[in-house]
């Protein structure tokens, strides 16, 4: 089934922008999904900008349409309603939907107790809570939409060197092993920072973080069940930590297609850091490990792909603006992945970053104007600190071993299910349609 815009959504598709709407110029660093996502929002502005990677990004060509080198490997991401909407409105959904599988109930539960909570698309009266979608097809369209725009000029295999702030912009000294000339220079208007967790943008303007190790590792894979997801995402807590098991598609449908030996779903299991090379290593065990978390929830697992681990950290730049500069993405606010809620706060960073820079444009201001940026770091603040302090809770809440609190989170998931007037509240938070 296709996504299509909501009532909830006055967006709308505009026709694709050939050229710039100003002279003014964005430079972006760190060509991820948060970086290619914005300098894609900003083409459809009609505002043009340079992006610098770090890595070599592969050759990719348009006719191509092979995704998966191994169909049990890869990461995926839970995208919520809005950051579709905003695919939408650049007109790219139509290309990410055909690896995208949308959810349409959320089950919620936890091991060893008697609470539980289900978030239902029918109930809750909207076409679906979000999409699954695989990072490397997101990956390949955002590079490939990039690579198209006549707005965006990529530059990889680039190592920044120095950010000096001038009265009327930025000049970003860096390292490019491709040209003959190595060190080079760029300027622009404005600075954002899109390069990662451990930003170096951010070291060079000396804007500390607050950090905080959960001291957990998320393991991150593909497994296969013998029975169809049937749109249903399933959220566990268990001793060890939080669970989620998530549809995926299949090569041919919307994963309700057997594949080799079942069903692909995709998993995200947190545990306790040094625990993790036993499910790594592993596929009877780990298999073995989901079985048992979930019961039948979602049927039998009966095979693994290759897994990935990630350390868990959340990571807070203590400002976002510095001059001309904004930190955005993962430079500004690494989350726990626990509700799937990272990338899309990024996105409705990014969106917001995107028109309020295009208003300026329109009014024939300066983009890198330091009030207007102050403005966007004010704006975002609120749905920020709510969706870091929702990961937070579900963390600490639901790995908290005292017998009392385990009680009392059973109690809430109880009420959850029955107060009607909180699930429609929630519903709309996760599907990231308020803010
Ligand atoms: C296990 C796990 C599951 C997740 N699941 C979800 C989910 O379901 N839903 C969701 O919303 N979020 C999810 N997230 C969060 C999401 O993955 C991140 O929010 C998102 O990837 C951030 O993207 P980014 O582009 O900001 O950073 P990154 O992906 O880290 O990209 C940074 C880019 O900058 C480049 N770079 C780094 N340094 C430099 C430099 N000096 N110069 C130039 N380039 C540089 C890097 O090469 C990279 O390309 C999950 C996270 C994890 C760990």
């Amino acid at each position: 089934m296709q996504e299509t815009g909501s009532p909830l959504s006055n967006s709308k598709s505009l026709p694709e922008r050939r050229e710039a709407v100003t002279d003014q110029q964005v430079l972006i660093v760190g060509g991820g999904h948060v970086g290619l996502s914005f300098a894609l929002l900003l083409a459809h502005h009609g505002i043009a900008s340079t992006l610098l990677e770090k890595n070599r990004y592969p050759t990719i060509s348009p006719t191509d349409d092979r995704t998966r080198s191994h169909y049990l490997d890869s990461r995926n991401t839970a995208l919520s309603r809005r950051t579709v909407q905003i695919y939408q409105e650049i007109g790219l959904w139509d290309e990410l939907q055909s690896h995208a599988c949308r959810i349409d109930s959320v089950q919620i539960s936890e091991q060893g107790s008697f609470g539980r909570a289900q978030l239902n698309k029918v109930e809750e009266k909207v076409e679906s809570f979000g999409q699954v979608i695989e990072n490397a097809w997101l990956g390949r369209k955002l590079l490939l939409a990039a690579q198209q725009s006549p707005l965006i000029t990529l530059i990889d295999n680039a190592s920044v060197n120095a950010v000096a702030q001038q009265v009327d912009g930025v000049m970003l000294s860096f390292s490019n092993d491709d040209a003959a000339e190595n060190e080079q220079q760029l300027q622009a208007s404005v600075l954002v920072a899109c390069d990662g967790r451990d930003s170096t943008v951010r070291q060079l303007l000396n804007i500390g973080t607050t950090t905080y190790d959960y001291q957990q590792t998320a393991i991150v894979g593909v497994v296969e069940t013998d029975r169809p997801h049937e749109h249903v995402a399933i959220e566990r807590f268990s001793p060890a930590g939080p669970l989620a098991v998530l549809p995926l598609t299949d090569p041919e449908g919307d994963g309700n297609d057997k594949y080799q030996h079942g069903y692909r779903r995709s998993v995200v299991w947190v545990c306790p850091t040094g625990e993790e090379t036993k499910y790594l290593e592993d596929d009877a065990q780990f298999l073995q490990t989901l079985q048992q978390a979930f019961g039948q929830r979602a049927g039998t697992f009966v095979a693994a792909g290759r897994r990935g681990a990630y350390p868990l950290s959340r990571v807070l730049a203590d400002k976002q603006v510095e001059g001309r500069c904004v930190i955005m993405g993962n430079a500004a606010h690494t989350l726990h992945p626990v509700a799937g809620q990272g990338f899309n706060l990024c996105m409705r960073d990014a969106h917001v970053l995107a028109q309020m820079m295009s208003a300026q444009v329109l009014k024939g201001e300066d983009i890198g104007n330091a009030q207007l940026l102050k403005r966007y770091e004010k704006a975002r603040q609120t749905d920020q600190k709510r969706v870091i302090r929702f990961c937070d809770a579900v963390v600490h809440g639901f790995t908290h071993p005292n017998p009392a609190i385990k009680l009392a989170r059973n109690m809430a998931l109880l009420a959850f299910d029955k107060l009607p007037n909180i699930k429609p509240l929630v519903a709309t938070y996760a599907m990231g349609l308020k803010s």
